[in-house]
């Protein structure tokens, strides 16, 4: 079976690929079939941005597709970046500038650290119609000075619960063991198998 996976993100492809071979299941990225438009991610949740994009491009490609949507909830930020993780320094910004971003907002805050989850939403869309969805979610807290060079966006800036290191000091598998997208995508192929029973 052949996914196709609506992201720019390649860190995101790379989970993916690596989460769903052991069932079969091939991970390509949209940009590998062409350039198609963006449709404008306008939803205030992960449910609507991930829904709202699976379902475009799958009736645009006629082949099931993937998408995601994730982020960051601070709460001490009243849940911010939240849907707005990939711009919170602003449109186009690079994680490092989300990363500097984030920093300065607690440190004004006067805090090293603060508790956090990353969210995942997964949505995967078939061009008949159907759709399966899940979701995931890892808790932990936030700090001031990243460590790691592994994953991307935050991963330097977050520790999740029951680590010392950070999500970017952790290898590939330990981070998709533990991860918001590596349980949403688990839980993703468990209803694909559930699906193909019938
Ligand atoms: P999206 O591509 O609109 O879903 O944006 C997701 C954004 O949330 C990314 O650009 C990161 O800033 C953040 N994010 C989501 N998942 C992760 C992760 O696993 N590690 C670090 N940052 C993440």
């Amino acid at each position: 079976m052949r996914i196709v996976f609506a992201t720019k993100n390649r860190g995101k492809v790379k989970e993916a690929a690596e989460k769903l071979k052991e069932f079969g299941i091939e991970v390509v990225p949209l940009s590998e079939l062409g350039d198609f438009p963006a449709p404008e991610e306008t939803g205030e949740t992960f449910c609507e941005n991930a829904y709202e994009k699976a379902v475009y491009y799958s009736n645009l490609i006629g082949e099931p597709v993937i998408a995601e949507d994730s982020g960051l909830v601070v709460d001490v930020l009243g849940g911010r970046p939240g849907v707005y993780s990939s711009r919170f320094a602003g449109e186009g910004a690079s994680d490092e500038e989300n990363n500097r971003k984030l920093i300065e907002e607690l440190k004004r805050l006067g805090l090293d650290s603060s508790p956090a989850r990353y969210i995942s939403f997964v949505f995967l869309s078939f061009p008949e119609g159907m759709g399966l969805w899940s979701e995931g979610k890892v808790e932990g807290k936030v700090i001031t000075v990243p460590r790691g060079k592994g994953g991307f966006g935050y991963d330097p800036l977050f520790v999740p619960e029951g680590f010392d290191r950070t999500m970017a000091e952790l290898p590939l598998e330990e981070k998709n063991r533990i991860s918001h997208r590596g349980k949403a995508l688990s839980k993703l192929v468990d209803l694909i198998k559930e699906v193909k029973k019938w």
